[in-house]
């Protein structure tokens, strides 16, 4: 029987890969192995740590909970959209130039986007 860690880390592993859709509880249980109490138990236990966040879920008639990441890997996507990538002033921009991140519109207005994306994000779950 694998020990209890083990579990928390396999389940907080597949917890993340299912990323921002989540996963229910009572799926994740069977994909491990392990009993639904033990699954509740560990469930709790990654939320105490703040690792995970749990949204109650009327799932087939019986109410469950759907467990979502609070973090999530960074990836290459998230940059992808970046204006300093493709920026023809990137070799004369820095702290110490008249060009510099701290005072350039097209990178506030990537951030300011991102902001926004990630509030309305935020509001829809
Ligand atoms: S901060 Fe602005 S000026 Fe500097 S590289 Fe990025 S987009 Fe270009």
């Amino acid at each position: 029987m694998p020990r209890r860690t083990d579990l928390e880390q396999k389940a907080l592993r597949f917890i993340i890969n299912n990323g921002s859709q989540g996963v229910l509880q009572s799926e994740l249980w069977r994909k491990l192995g392990g009993s639904s109490r033990e699954g509740s138990r560990i469930a709790l236990k990654l939320e105490g740590k703040g690792l995970i966040r749990r949204e109650k879920e009327l799932c087939s008639g019986r109410w469950t909970y759907r467990l979502y990441p609070k973090r999530l890997p960074v990836s290459i996507d998230s940059i992808v959209d970046c204006p300093c990538l493709m920026c023809p002033e990137g070799s004369r921009c820095g702290s110490s130039s008249n060009i510099s991140p701290q005072n350039c519109e097209k990178l506030t207005e990537w951030l300011l986007f991102l902001a926004e994306n990630e509030c309305s994000e935020l509001g829809d779950s």
